[in-house]
């Protein structure tokens, strides 16, 4: 549908910012719905619901249950939060943290992940895609081909739940909140 590989352009015709570096049919399918005001409409055909792990303690679980099925023999993760500082696009999705600690005479490498707090309140699927995305950095620091191979692995619809991201974010821009914050019981 499109090469993730491409290198980000700016695109300064419209305002679909999340999606620099998409081609532009797909910026005018949007720039559509947007103006028909069916991107809602859209979202919630596709993602009815929104998952329960709101807390650093469930998203920890939820990382490590991922981590230990794909990435098993990978340092474990010292920790996995939510984080309201980090906004999604200006971290590339998500924000990857290695600290490096002296630890009695040894090195070790703490590994974090932090993830933005707009992840609280998605549909499990989103949740999903970053926490992918964060555990491949794991292995692979760039957004190189590696790095999207890993992804797919773990989850085989990455690239479409990664554009279906990018559309929910552009919602939240226009529309505002797409699921209610208290209503954990939709569709
Ligand atoms: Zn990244």
């Amino acid at each position: 549908m499109y090469n993730s590989d491409q290198p980000l352009r700016n695109n300064a015709v419209n305002n679909l910012t999340y999606l620099t570096g998409y081609p532009a049919h797909l910026h005018d399918q949007v720039q559509q719905l947007i103006d028909d005001e069916k991107l809602g409409t859209y979202l919630l055909k596709r993602y009815p619901t929104v998952h329960q792990i709101n807390n650093d303690r469930a998203v920890y679980e939820y990382c490590q249950a991922l981590k230990n099925t794909y990435l098993k023999k990978s340092p474990p993760l010292s920790k996995v939060v939510f984080d309201q500082s980090i906004q999604v696009m200006k971290h590339a999705l998500g924000q990857h943290t290695s600290v490096s600690r002296v630890h009695g005479k040894k090195l070790k490498n703490k590994r974090e992940i932090r993830i933005a707090s707009v992840f609280k309140n998605t549909p499990e699927a989103f949740l999903k895609m970053i926490v992918v995305h964060e555990l491949a950095h794991i292995k692979e620091m760039n957004h190189n081909k590696a790095f999207y191979q890993l992804c797919v692995h773990m989850e085989p619809e990455y690239h479409q739940l990664e554009f279906d991201l990018r559309l929910y974010l552009l919602h939240l821009d226009h529309f505002g909140e797409l699921y209610p914050a208290d209503s954990f019981q939709q569709g």
